[in-house]
C-alpha cells in the first residue's frame, strides 16, 4: 500500500513545521512524517541543526542582565535629556 506515501513532507513542509517539531508540537503523524523526510534529506537534516543552533543562541540570550538597577538609570538618562531638550526650546523663545 502507498497510502501514506503521499502524505510526506516537502523541503518546504519541514521548514514551515520545525518550529513545532522542536517544541514538540507536531501529533504523532506529523511527527513522523517529518522524521521520515528528514532522515534522508541532506540539506533538511542541515536545516534542523542551523536552526537548533540558532535557538540555542537565542536561549542563551533570552537571559539579559537587566537588573531593575540599570532600568531606572535608563529612565533617569531619559528624563534628563528630556529636562534638556526643554531647555533649548525655553532658550529658543525670546524673552
Ligand atoms: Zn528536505
Amino acid at each position: 500500500m502507498a497510502e501514506g506515501s503521499d502524505r510526506r513532507c516537502t523541503c518546504r513542509d519541514v521548514e514551515g513545521l520545525v518550529t513545532d517539531y522542536l517544541e514538540g508540537a507536531l501529533g504523532k503523524a506529523g511527527k513522523a512524517a517529518f522524521e521520515e523526510h528528514v532522515a534522508d534529506c541532506p540539506r533538511c537534516i542541515q536545516h534542523l541543526d542551523e536552526f537548533r543552533r540558532t535557538l540555542g543562541t537565542v536561549g542563551e540570550l533570552r537571559d539579559p542582565p537587566c537588573s531593575p538597577d540599570s532600568l531606572s538609570e535608563a529612565l533617569e538618562m531619559f528624563r534628563r535629556w528630556k529636562r534638556i531638550e526643554g531647555l533649548d526650546t525655553d532658550t529658543d523663545t525670546d524673552p
